[in-house]
């Protein structure tokens, strides 16, 4: 059987000649079977990508542990925004 390899960066489909391709012969990705996860730091703000596979413990910027926070935050300043958008039609900042 085989398996094609699709890369999850730029959806690019090929077929490995090894049994786990190291990157993806398109965009070049190390990480082209992990998605891309773009995170935000709670304290400072900085956003970063995911490179692993595992959540990074601290923020690389500020190296605070409770970084995470944030998603949940996120979440609901962007239902504020789609509330506004609906009530108004404008986009908030
Ligand atoms: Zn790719
Ligand atoms: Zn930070």
């Amino acid at each position: 059987m085989i398996t094609l390899g699709v890369c999850k960066r730029c959806k690019y489909a090929w077929k490995p000649r090894g049994e786990k391709p190291k990157i993806c012969p398109n965009c070049k990705s190390r990480y082209w079977n992990i998605k891309k996860k773009k995170l935000v730091c709670s304290s400072c703000g900085h956003k970063w990508i995911q490179k692993g596979k595992k959540k990074p413990k601290c923020c690389p910027n500020c190296c605070s542990g409770n970084w995470e926070n944030n998603e949940v935050s996120d979440l609901k300043k962007m239902t504020k925004r789609i509330e506004s958008f609906t009530k108004t039609g404008e986009w908030l900042d």
